[in-house]
C-alpha cells in the first residue's frame, strides 16, 4: 500500500506534467474553450461551479489572467486579489450561504492539495464545515 503522502506527491507532479502537455485548464475555461457552469464573469475574473463539489455550494473564483499560485510575486496584483475575495463574498450572498456561513480556501502546492496550477479561491458552503480542515 502506497502511503497517502506519496500518492499526493505523485498526483501533484502528474498534474504539473499534464498542464505542460495540455495547457492550463482554467485558462481554457476562462476563455470559454472548455465547458464549465459559469455563474459570473467580468474583465478580471470568472466564477464557475467545481466539477467535483465538496459541499452543496462549491464555486471557484479565478483570475482571468494566468497566475499559478500565491507563490508568485503578486505585489502588483493586490487589487486583483482583493477583487477575487470581494467577488467570492458577493457570490456567497447570491447563493444564500452568507447567513449560515461559508469557507474561502486557496490551496498552494502539494502538501496543501493544490491540483490545478491556476490560482483559484474555493467558496464552500451549504453544510457544516469541520475545523481544522484535513
Ligand atoms: P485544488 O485542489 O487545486 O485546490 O482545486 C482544484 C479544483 O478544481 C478541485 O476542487 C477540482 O474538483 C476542480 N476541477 C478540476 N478540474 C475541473 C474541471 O475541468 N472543471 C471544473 N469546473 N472544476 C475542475
Ligand atoms: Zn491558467
Amino acid at each position: 500500500m502506497i502511503p497517502f503522502a506519496v500518492q499526493k506527491l505523485f498526483f501533484y507532479f502528474w498534474k504539473k506534467l499534464m498542464m505542460k502537455i495540455r495547457g492550463c485548464l482554467f485558462c481554457q475555461i476562462a476563455a470559454h474553450e472548455k465547458p464549465a457552469k459559469i455563474l459570473y464573469e467580468d474583465e478580471a475574473c470568472v466564477v464557475f461551479q467545481d466539477i467535483h463539489p465538496r459541499a452543496p455550494v462549491h464555486l471557484l473564483v479565478i483570475p482571468r489572467r494566468h497566475i499559478a499560485s500565491l507563490n508568485e510575486d503578486l505585489g502588483k496584483d493586490e487589487a486583483l486579489l482583493g477583487h477575487l475575495l470581494a467577488v467570492a463574498g458577493r457570490m456567497a450572498r447570491e447563493q444564500g450561504i452568507d447567513g449560515t456561513g461559508y469557507r474561502t480556501v486557496i490551496n498552494t502546492n502539494a502538501e496543501a492539495g493544490q491540483t490545478v496550477f491556476h490560482l483559484h479561491v474555493h467558496v464552500l458552503g451549504g453544510r457544516i464545515l469541520r475545523w481544522p480542515p484535513g
